[in-house]
């Protein structure tokens, strides 16, 4: 019996972070045979192949591998075109690297709201800002109040659930609009049958640390269109034009993924299947035993889509949960257990407090009453059930 309590109170103490990546495949083989080869920089038999078996899984002409999600969207935007005095339409509700992307190559972004149920880009007010605060004018859709031309729309897989794309996409379309699918969170994931990754005219991946796949850092940009492609992979390795005698005919980048990373994404990227497996056995857990527990309620897949889960979050409501969503990951935090909120909407960032944006009145709300809880691949049942039954407990204790 003391044995039992020893074991159960060393459980109680261990951290359960939120989520952290899976290394238990090749990665250590494919990682040796780049040292012992040498092939250790950009160019290597590795970063060719991750390319090749990402754009393959995919099903896209194209995938050009890069130091990391951030400079994929770059050279999207690059790609397509886009620059100063152009706009570009964004969600307020997303991580902030793709606006950022947006500000780097001159652009203005415009902010559209997110929609209450899955958190993602709102097409109901993404239509009604086309409609209302735009005029269209030959083929092409400006912004009345700036004056700016409206180039792409850059909507973000927020989470891993996909964003509602068809609609979206009919706007493009009918606007001249290139859409730029920020699915640096999503891969793995499916709108209707399609996968994300594959639902505007370019997309972007990332192996960050927190992502679901991991390269330590890492990105990818996929798209169908031959000559976007050779375009970005020549921005992508400093705009060589004649490289033996360095003649560069524009201003390139250093932005290609090295071999000894690309070796660690081929690894992961073999795991891909098992990792949304658990990702999705995890959230369906959590859905199931905070069914009866008033006061949470999980951000879900949508009906069009069949979401990878990267980041399991719930809303939680004050009045019926006993107390906000800051002072559980507070409670969860003295309980060893690592939780955090969601991005603050970009529309309140210091660098972009002055940009248009459009009716923001959902982002700021899921914002103050999200948390994202431990949902790492290799999360034990031991560790989720203590998760839950924490909550569980922060719920009984402060209801009234
Ligand atoms: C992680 C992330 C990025 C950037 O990827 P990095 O590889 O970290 O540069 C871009 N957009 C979103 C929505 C992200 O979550």
């Amino acid at each position: 019996m003391s044995t039992q309590s020893s074991i159960s109170v060393s459980q109680q103490e261990a951290f359960i972070p939120l989520s952290v990546p899976h290394i238990a495949g090749n990665e250590w083989v494919y990682v040796k045979e780049c040292l012992d080869t040498g092939w250790v920089s950009s160019v290597g038999t590795f970063v060719t192949r991750f390319e090749k078996e990402v754009a393959a899984y995919h099903g896209v002409k194209h995938a050009v591998a890069t130091v990391n999600g951030t400079a994929a969207l770059h050279l999207a935007l690059l790609g397509i075109g886009v620059g100063a005095p152009d706009a570009v339409i964004v969600p307020a509700l997303t991580f902030v690297a793709p606006v950022n992307a947006v500000h780097y190559v001159g652009a203005e972004p415009i902010f559209i709201d997110a929609e209450p149920r899955h958190g993602q880009m709102d097409e109901e007010k993404l239509a009604a800002f086309i409609q209302q605060a735009c005029d269209a004018s030959g083929q092409q859709l400006v912004h009345r109040a700036s004056g700016r031309i409206i180039k792409a729309i850059v909507p973000v897989n927020v989470l891993g659930h996909p964003v509602n794309m068809d609609p979206i996409r009919t706007l493009a379309e009918r606007y001249n609009l290139k859409i730029i699918e920020d699915a640096t969170e999503s891969i793995g994931s499916l709108y209707k049958d399609r996968k994300a990754g594959t639902l505007g005219d370019v997309a972007c991946l990332s192996f960050n640390g927190n992502k679901l796949l991991t390269t330590g850092g890492g990105g990818m940009l996929l798209t169908n269109d031959d000559e976007l492609a050779a375009y970005v992979r020549y921005l992508s390795t400093q705009a060589k034009d004649d490289p033996l005698e360095y003649v560069h005919e524009s201003v390139g980048y250093n932005y290609r993924l090295t071999n000894v990373l690309a070796a660690i994404g081929v690894a992961q990227f073999e795991q891909l299947d098992a990792y949304v497996a658990k990702k999705r056995q995890i959230a369906t857990d959590y859905i199931t035993a905070f069914q009866n527990l008033p006061g949470i309620e999980p951000i879900t897949e949508a009906e069009w889509s069949t979401s990878n889960y990267w980041l399991f979050t719930v809303q939680i409501d004050e009045s019926t949960f006993g107390m906000d969503s800051r002072a559980l990951m507070r409670y969860l935090e003295q309980h060893n257990i690592q939780s955090r909120p969601l991005w603050r909407p970009i529309t309140m960032l210091t660098p972009y407090q002055d940009t248009p944006r459009y009716a923001i009145e959902v982002a700021p709300k899921l914002y103050q009453k999200s948390l994202s809880i431990p949902c790492s691949v290799d999360l034990s049942t031991e560790q989720q059930t203590r998760v839950i039954t924490t909550i569980r407990e922060a719920s009984l204790a402060n209801r009234s």
